[in-house]
């Protein structure tokens, strides 16, 4: 059934997309503007926990995904460089994929294609917004003619534009992020065949990298670090933001040496960025424009899909102030909950002594692990840990 709404989404990444195929779903028109075009890649470490796994097979997205570029992973490990001290974690319910970007991006294209509603505006770049009598005229830029040009006529904007939104600045909703940490991500793909069947996670002071088996031949090395704790330099010119950051993981750096790289590392950041809210009037922000923390718990995408996936269902009721205050309260549950573990992971990160003591712990009580994956997917409230598990092997 077609409804009366048009939405402009900003963005074509996975919360774009997402949004899309979820409001086109429910009947509503919607214009995708996206300054690049598909498929799109990014800096990301590519695992996705069961809770976004569920949502893309629920919307058919999944199946879409080409198999040469998906691994299946059953939990994490955390590895302490410094300690030597490790920790395994499985996920209770469902299974995690790590999924190539770029794989995941072509199969959200695709899917939105299958969708008449959705009008998809590649290489046009969005430049403002205006709102008059309740409706609102989006400026973009062609990037082929260079010429400015507006489309007109939406109900809602909906900014999905990433950690520098634009949307977020011009509607003035940029807040203070969560943390003044100066975190940045980077990563590289080598072709090589994994050694594990969950996402590693290994730790140095103030640096972390993340092993991330993408196929049975592509291994993807995410590092993430704080800008102010870690300068890493290495020897050569190209390579050496790349040899400083394997030069704290002697053991990964030995792994990849003389292997093929199949990506260039690519670094971003800083990442924390925060926001006044998900909505304000008629702007509505999803992913990581409504608020990014860190990447340390593997959560963002999964969040965006779930924020995603809200907002289309609660999309017919947001004319209404109860309506509003409903989503609000629904987005903020599930946010908090993310920013709860996050900020417990990067202790990990800061306080090598607290993360010595919670792997020696968590090695021998495996199921306290288990229960805060599932705890960071807002499965489980973190009180709801049965003390018969505690002592409870994989
Ligand atoms: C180092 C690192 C590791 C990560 N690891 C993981 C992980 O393992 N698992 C996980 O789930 N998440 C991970 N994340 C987080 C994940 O990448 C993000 O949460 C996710 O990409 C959010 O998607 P998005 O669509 O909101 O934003 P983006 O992916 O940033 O997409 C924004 C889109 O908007 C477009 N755009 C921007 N400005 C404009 C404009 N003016 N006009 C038109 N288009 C515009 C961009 O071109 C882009 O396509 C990681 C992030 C980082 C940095």
């Amino acid at each position: 059934m077609k409804s009366e709404l048009k939405i402009a989404i900003i963005g074509g990444g996975p919360s774009g997309m997402m949004s899309a195929i979820a409001l086109a779903r429910k009947g509503v028109e919607v214009a995708l503007i996206e300054k690049s075009s598909w498929p799109i890649d990014k800096v990301c470490g590519e695992g996705i926990m069961p809770s976004g796994v569920e949502i893309l097979k629920e919307f058919g997205v999944f199946e879409l995904i080409d198999s040469k570029f998906y691994r299946k992973f059953v939990g994490i490990n955390y590895i302490d460089c410094l300690g030597k001290g490790k920790a395994r974690g499985e996920f209770q319910s469902g299974t995690g994929y790590v999924v190539r970007r770029t794989a995941l991006s072509q199969a959200l294209y695709k899917k939105a294609c299958e969708y008449p509603s959705i009008s998809l505006h590649p290489f046009t770049e969005f430049i403002n917004f205006k709102l008059d009598d309740s409706k609102i005229t989006v400026y973009v830029r062609d990037d082929s003619s260079g010429s400015e040009q507006s489309i007109e006529n939406f109900d809602y904007i909906i900014g999905c534009d990433g950690i520098r939104s634009r949307v977020r600045k011009i509607a003035n909703m940029d807040s203070s992020p969560p943390s003044d940490k100066k975190r940045i991500g980077a990563r590289a793909h080598f072709k090589m065949a994994p050694w594990s069947d969950c996402v590693d996670v290994w730790w140095n002071k103030g640096i972390e990298c993340y092993v991330a088996p993408v196929s049975e031949e592509i291994v993807e090395f995410v590092f993430g670090w704080d800008h102010d704790v870690v300068k890493p330099q290495g020897k050569g010119k190209s390579s050496g933001l790349e040899s400083g950051l394997f030069s704290f993981f002697p053991e990964l750096e030995k792994k990849v040496e003389g292997v093929e790289k199949l990506s260039p590392l690519r670094s971003y950041g800083p990442l924390p960025t925060g926001s006044k809210g998900p909505i304000q009037g008629q702007v509505i922000l999803v992913g990581d424009s409504c608020l990014f923390f860190d990447p340390i718990t593997g959560e963002g995408l999964s969040l965006s899909f779930e924020q995603s996936k809200l907002l289309a269902e609660n999309i017919f009721s947001l004319g209404h102030a109860s309506g509003v205050q409903s989503y609000i309260s629904k987005i903020v549950n599930i946010k908090t909950n993310y920013l709860r573990v996050t900020s417990l992971a990067l202790v990990f990160t800061y306080f090598p002594w607290v993360r010595r003591v919670a792997l020696w712990i968590l090695s021998f009580c495996p199921s306290i692990f288990n229960h805060m994956l599932e705890v960071n997917m807002g499965r489980r409230k973190i009180w709801q840990f049965s003390r018969s598990r505690l002592l409870k092997t994989q």
